[in-house]
């Protein structure tokens, strides 16, 4: 049951000066996570350059190994202050929990829920309460209707501006990190019930695929994209292989 969804929530959603929906395609980009002031800097002026609006570059990171870089987290909130002191740009992060929700909402002008808290239904009835736009990532191992019925948790609890974004499930595949779904993507533009963006990077893991699967999903009708992008790549502490380098992000901007 998504009445909430079809009859409440925006088909148009509005983060900073990017709009999902409505037929304008939205871009999200930025690195994976937030690592240092000159890191975001360097994102945020490239981003600035070609008229991208909203930045992401995630202070909280729940990654698949304990032993991994879990994000700057409370440490990295004066880097985004500055940043969005300095660049004017509209900031995503993901959040994990409600005292990350809560350290971070004054900064965010969107929260994303990732993939793996998808069906945390608890965060879900909290970023729902928050009274911001909200990113919500699939699951990647869930179907599209359970991932409408995380979207109506979020309505329920008040979110109004709801934006779906397609990152990869798991298939067969393994040549791939996983499956970018655009069968799912197209179906749901079908259905006309919220704005859905796709993310390249996390479904692909691989900078090289990134862009064909970019003009794929934007060929498929999608309102957006969130991509993954970073001033030395190779130097990430997370995703290193996925992000674009930025002249990679101006050949995509330039030609969609
Ligand atoms: C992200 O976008 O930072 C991220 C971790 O993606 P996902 O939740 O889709 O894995
Ligand atoms: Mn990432």
């Amino acid at each position: 049951d998504h009445t909430l969804l079809t009859q409440h929530c925006s088909r148009e959603v509005r983060i900073g000066r990017e709009v999902f929906g409505g037929g304008e395609v939205g871009w999200i980009a930025g690195p994976c996570a937030a690592e240092s002031y000159e890191q975001m800097r360097d994102a945020a002026a490239a981003l600035k350059a070609c008229g991208i609006a909203v930045m992401r570059g995630g202070l909280y990171k729940p990654r698949t190994s304990p032993h991994s870089f879990q994000g700057l987290q409370a440490g990295g909130v004066d880097i985004i202050r500055r940043i969005k002191a300095e660049f004017g740009l509209a900031y995503v992060s993901e959040v994990v929990d409600g005292a990350s929700l809560e350290l971070l909402l004054p900064y965010l002008d969107a929260v994303q829920v990732g993939s793996r808290n998808c069906m945390n239904y608890a965060l879900l009835k909290l970023v729902g309460r928050a009274g911001k736009p909200v990113i919500l990532k699939r699951g990647f191992a869930m179907t599209v209707d359970e991932w409408l019925c995380a979207a109506e948790y979020l309505a329920l609890a008040g979110a109004r501006d709801i934006v779906l974004c397609e990152r990869g499930i798991r298939t067969v595949t393994e040549v791939t990190r996983f499956t970018l779904d655009l069968g799912a993507l197209a179906w749901l533009k079908s259905q006309g019930v919220l704005p859905v963006i796709a993310d390249p990077s996390h479904a692909t893991g691989d900078s090289s695929l990134v862009v064909p699967l970019a003009r794929a999903a934007l060929a498929a009708g999608a309102d957006g994209l969130m991509l993954e992008v970073a001033p030395c790549p190779e130097q990430a502490q997370c995703d290193a292989r996925q992000q674009l380098s930025f002249d990679q992000l101006r050949a995509l901007r330039g030609t969609s």
